[in-house]
Formats: structure tokens, C-alpha cells, sequence
């Protein structure tokens, strides 16, 4: 089947591509292998230079690089270019960062000499989605190259225009030929590819289908995988909380990316005390945002990727419904051309239906009424994910609870839960294993090579 790029908002055909056969994706995993023997040895300050202009490349093209993104997939222009602007401060911290992270550490013992080196490993394949389509894959990237590896990646087929502007501005930013390439492969390629032994490692960022599917191969074939994967994060609010500042933060918590990122706040559960003023303020700020045309100035929420992506929102917000669960607002498809959905808010979503344990990708929150701490607790905890939290209390007792009892990779105390490279990011639980970004993701795929000298 051709892989089709479609801009969402119009229902346009961009451009259509034929997916590799595997002969070529065989040689192509060819070049990579042969680079990896000669790119694993150049200094890291060559490395440090290539990376450096990787991120000028990105600040310079930025307008095409963000036209692209949102005629690709949908996104807001601005929050487009805040993605470009993300990559390029990513490819900058390891240029910076990556001599003092993959540093030997001494370790004294009886012997002579010991210590521990970080080396390479090889050909890292890489599948990844199509919801931030050049934050993906930079998130992985920026430490996999500066660290010595090479890497295959296969992108989500609705974006095989951003997997092959990434590929050109690699070899751009001077890196050797066959350090990186994309391939543009059907998922069922995807196998054939892990099981080549040239293939030391793999992540995925995605679905948990995707996630089970190469996870189970990769732990058949023992090479080591990171499984970056879905999430219901709840975000909290106490009574002693800002509400002005959680209530905002709140409306662009569920809504950024148009509602489909993986750390978007997705459940909301909000104490007695306050809950019914943050419901009536929280319904009206998602009334306010202001759904349309990606291109356009102003524009908060744009169509979602794909018409499947669409249906199956209608169809979760429907099954909700049909359990119980009441529409305070929006709750529909959009009429007319492009994937819109409008802003939507659930509340009382029964905790024993399927939809409450499903994770709502597009712009549609579920608030719940909790009565104390206790269940603020229990509930966050109650789900089938654990990528992160954010929890909104001035109360210092509290906080410490919510840091050391809500199950997630990642708690955010008053504040909206985002990446940044200087911090280890990932989940528990079905959202996954393994961390990307900071020391910690880039040292996923190195090997940790002990050294004792007698
Ligand atoms: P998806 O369907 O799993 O697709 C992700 C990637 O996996 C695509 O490249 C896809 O290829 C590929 N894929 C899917 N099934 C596969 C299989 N059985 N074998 C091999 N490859 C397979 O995910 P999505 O719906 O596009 O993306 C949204 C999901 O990603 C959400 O659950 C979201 O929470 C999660 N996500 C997680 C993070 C995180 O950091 N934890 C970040 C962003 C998104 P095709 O496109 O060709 O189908």
C-alpha cells in the first residue's frame, strides 16, 4: 500500500510514496552497519560540531520545517514552530552535555585501575508516531548520534514527508552518509528489519499495540528496547491550589497538541471544595479555545491527524455516553472538510467502563469529584498508564504525598507536565520502559563496559 501524506485539514494528498522492498531496506541497514564502524570512532567534537549546526539548520528553516509539520499532520503553526525550536535546544544540550555524560567513571577497588565506560552499541531502529513528528524523533536522535550509534528510523506512515526532511537535514548538518537514514516501511516490514542481526537495538514511541508487538519480539531476539507509550495522566487540584493558574493551566494541559500528546492531562480530578467553580471555569475555557485552521493565526486546536484518529474519538466519547458518563460541553465530529473535533468535557464517566481506562487522544477531558487526598490518590493511580502527573496544592504535606505515592515517571507539582532534555522522561506501568532525554535516555543505548586493570 502506497504511504500517503494527507493534510487533515483540507483531506488533501500531499504526496504519495511507494514503501521500501526489503532488498533496499536490507541495503540500507547495509550503510548503516558500515557507517557505524567508521562514525563510532570520530572524536566526539566533530560529533559536538555536526550537532551544533543540525540545531542552526533548524532555527534558520524553521518556517518550512513547521509548514510542513502542520500541513502533515495538523498542528497548530505556532505550536509547530515551538516543536522545531524544542528540537534544536535538544541537538544543542547533548553537544553540550554528552563529553560529561558519556565520561568513564572511576570506580576504585582493589585492583590496580577500574572503571566503567560508556561505548556504543550499533544500529538503533527507531519507530515512532506521527503526533510531534520531528520531536520524536530528535528526542531519540540528538543522544543516539552524539553517543557513536547510528540510526534507522521507521516513521508513522501519515508523515513520510517529515522522516525524509529529517533524513536531508542530517546530511546537511555535515553527519557522515548511512548515520541516519528513514525508511519508509509498512508496519509488517518492521519485524523482518529487528530480526536483522546487524540491528542492536530498538524504540518505540506509540501505541501499546505497537509497543507489545516489538517489545515481545525484541525480548525474543534479546536486544534491548525502550517503550515510550500511551497515557491517561491525571492532574490534580487541592483546595489550597491557585485556582486562577490551575484552571488555565488546566484548559492547555488537555488541549495542547489539539489534545494528542502523550502527556496531556486527560483526567481531572478536582476536590469537593472547589469543584464547582473549576468545572464552570474549565468548561468555559474549553469553550473558548478556538478550533479551525492550523495555518491561521490564532488558532488553538486543529483537526486531528487522521480520520481514523477522528472516528475513534467519536466513537470513545459515544461508548461514554452510553455508560453513563454526561456531555458538558462539545461531545461532536465537526461538520465539513478536515478531521475537527470539537473541545469536550465528560463528567461522571463511571470508573468500571472501558472508557475510563482508555486513553482520550484529541481534545475531550474527564473531570472527577474526589473528597479528600485519599481519592485524589487512588484514582490517579487507578489506570492501566503511568507516564507522569501533575498535582496543583500549596499544602507541603500534600505535595510530598503526591511525590512519593502517585505511580507515574514523572510528577510536576503546580506547574503543566512537559519534556525538557535536562530531565529523564518515560513511564511505568503500559506507558512503557526506559527513559529517554537527560543522561539517563541517552545512556539506554550504550554499553556500560566495565574495564579492571591488575
Ligand atoms: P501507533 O499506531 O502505535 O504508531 C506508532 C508507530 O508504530 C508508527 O510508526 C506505526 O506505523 C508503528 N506501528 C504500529 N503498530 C505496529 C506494529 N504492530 N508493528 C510495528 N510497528 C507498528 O501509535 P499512534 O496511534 O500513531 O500514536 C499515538 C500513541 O503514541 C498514543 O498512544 C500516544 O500516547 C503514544 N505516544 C507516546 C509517547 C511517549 O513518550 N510515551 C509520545 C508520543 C505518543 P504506521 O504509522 O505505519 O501504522
Amino acid at each position: 500500500m502506497a504511504i500517503e501524506s494527507i493534510n487533515p485539514a483540507t483531506g488533501k494528498l500531499l504526496r504519495s510514496f511507494e514503501p521500501l522492498t526489503d532488498e533496499v531496506a536490507r541495503q540500507k541497514i547495509a550503510l548503516a552497519a558500515d557507517s557505524f564502524r567508521t562514525y563510532s570512532l570520530i572524536p566526539l567534537e566533530h560529533r559536538a560540531l555536526w550537532m551544533r549546526k543540525l540545531a542552526s539548520i533548524l532555527e534558520h528553516e524553521i518556517d518550512d520545517f513547521s509548514i510542513l509539520i502542520t500541513q502533515e499532520m495538523g498542528k497548530p503553526l505556532h505550536a509547530a514552530r515551538f516543536e522545531i525550536l524544542k528540537c534544536a535546544d535538544a541537538c544543542r544540550y547533548y553537544a553540550e552535555h554528552a563529553a560529561r555524560i558519556l565520561a568513564p567513571e572511576s570506580i576504585p577497588t582493589e585492583d590496580n585501575y577500574s572503571y566503567v565506560r560508556w561505548d556504543p552499541i550499533g544500529i538503533v531502529l527507531a519507530v515512532m508516531p506521527w503526533n510531534f513528528p520531528f520531536w520524536q524523533v530528535f528526542r531519540f536522535l540528538a543522544p543516539a548520534l552524539m553517543a557513536g550509534n547510528v540510526a534507522l528510523l521507521k516513521h508513522a506512515n501519515n508523515v513520510p514527508q517529515s522522516a525524509l526532511a529529517i533524513e536531508s537535514l542530517i546530511r546537511r548538518a555535515g553527519f557522515p552518509r548511512g548515520t541516519f537514514q528513514s525508511l519508509l516501511l509498512e508496519i509488517h516490514q518492521v519485524e523482518t528489519i529487528l530480526g536483522d542481526e546487524r540491528i542492536a537495538a530498538v524504540t518505540v514511541t506509540g501505541s501499546e499495540t505497537a509497543g507489545r508487538a516489538i517489545g515481545a519480539q525484541a525480548g525474543w531476539l534479546i536486544k534491548k528496547s525502550v517503550l515510550e507509550l500511551g497515557g491517561s495522566d491525571p492532574f490534580i487540584v487541592m483546595p489550597s491550589a491557585d485556582l486562577d493558574a490551575a484552571i488555565e493551566t488546566a484548559v492547555r494541559a488537555r488541549c495542547v497538541n489539539s489534545g494528542q500528546s502523550c502527556i496531556a492531562a486527560k483526567r481531572f480530578l478536582v476536590a469537593d471544595e472547589v469543584y464547582d467553580v473549576f468545572e464552570s471555569r474549565f468548561v468555559a475555557g474549553m469553550e473558548a479555545m478556538r478550533v479551525g485552521d492550523p495555518m491561521k493565526d490564532g488558532t488553538d486546536i486543529g483537526p486531528l491527524a487522521t480520520v481514523r484518529a477522528v472516528e475513534l474519538l467519536e466513537q470513545q466519547v459515544q461508548a461514554a455516553t452510553k455508560a453513563g458518563a454526561r456531555i458538558l460541553t462539545g461531545g461532536e465530529r465537526m461538520l465539513g472538510t478536515g478531521n475537527y473535533f470539537e473541545p469536550t468535557v465528560l463528567t461522571g464517566v463511571p470508573r468500571t467502563s472501558l472508557v475510563y481506562r482508555e486513553e482520550l487522544f484529541g481534545p475531550v477531558a474527564m473531570l472527577f469529584r474526589v473528597q479528600d487526598i485519599n481519592e485524589a490518590i487512588e484514582i490517579a493511580n487507578d489506570t492501566p498508564f503511568g507516564l507522569s502527573a501533575s498535582a496543583w496544592t500549596r499544602d507541603p504535606a500534600e505535595q510530598q504525598r503526591f511525590i512519593t505515592e502517585l505511580q507515574c515517571g514523572g510528577v510536576f507539582l503546580n506547574a503543566m507536565v512537559a519534556s525538557d532534555p535536562r530531565l529523564p522522561f518515560g513511564g511505568i506501568k503500559r506507558s512503557g520502559y526506559g527513559r529517554e532525554l537527560s543522561a539517563a535516555g541517552m545512556r539506554e543505548f550504550l554499553n556500560a563496559k566495565t574495564v579492571v586493570i591488575s
